[in-house]
């Protein structure tokens, strides 16, 4: 029967293969975690462990970060290729003005072939901040955002305060920009889903070369989902 106790020869097989730092986020506090759980019968291999910070350790167990995610990222990991931090957006309203309409208490700005890629989260002091994550034209997911912590690739730069959120790479000046605006928030950025170019302003919305830009007012469409491609 197997052991709950991880010997020590993988264990340190786990963190060197690792670089000692988180393999989703980067951070350098680290536990061990089974891919395939410990009690479904995942073994203590080097295959079916990953190091994470006990952070991306709990988001984990949460369903936050998938098995299928850690498991494409196991042997991609770089060392110091993904840099974490945290953001301090946090909005009351759920009114967001963007690709020329206004859409009020639509929990998912932004959905792709079934995943959400840009919505809002509700946090436990009862107000919102937004969940996202960005790919680049190969389909490599880049940017990484949940629960007000982030990590990225290394070339961005987050700035981000209460009411605002900008994030920004050598290539682009906007990869998202959130801002409130009297009591709305204005959002705007790109993204590449699936390999093609997604490019939403305040006043219209294209992907993958078609104009998606609506003309009416105050949607909520469905009371869902604003734009789903
Ligand atoms: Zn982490």
């Amino acid at each position: 029967m197997s052991k709950r106790y991880i010997p020590q020869r993988i264990s340190k097989a786990v963190q060197e293969k690792h670089f000692f730092e988180c393999a989703w986020c980067g951070t350098i506090i680290t536990d061990r975690h089974h891919i395939e759980e410990f009690s479904d019968g995942g073994k203590h291999s080097i295959e079916n462990l990953i190091l994470l910070c006990p952070n991306c350790h709990r988001q984990t167990h949460q369903g936050q970060i998938s098995k299928k995610e850690l498991l494409e990222r196991v042997n991609l990991h770089k060392q110091g290729d993904r840099i974490s931090g945290s953001i301090f957006l946090q909005v009351t309203k759920r009114k967001v003005i963007t690709g020329g309409s206004t859409f009020i208490d639509t929990p998912i700005i932004v959905k792709y072939q079934e995943e959400n890629i840009i919505e809002f989260q509700k946090l436990k002091n009862g107000k919102y901040t937004i969940k996202t994550k960005f790919y680049d034209i190969n389909g490599r997911l880049i940017f990484w955002m949940n629960s007000n912590r982030y990590w990225s690739a290394v070339p961005f730069i987050v700035e981000s305060e209460r009411s605002y959120l900008f994030i920004k790479n050598r290539c682009n000046p906007q990869y998202l920009s959130i801002e409130m605006e009297n009591d709305a928030i204005k959002m705007q950025g790109i993204n590449f889903l699936g390999g093609n170019f997604l490019h939403f302003t305040k006043d219209s919305i294209k992907f993958a070369g078609m104009d998606y830009s609506m003309n009416f007012k105050v949607s909520t469409i469905g009371g869902l989902v604003a734009f789903k491609f």
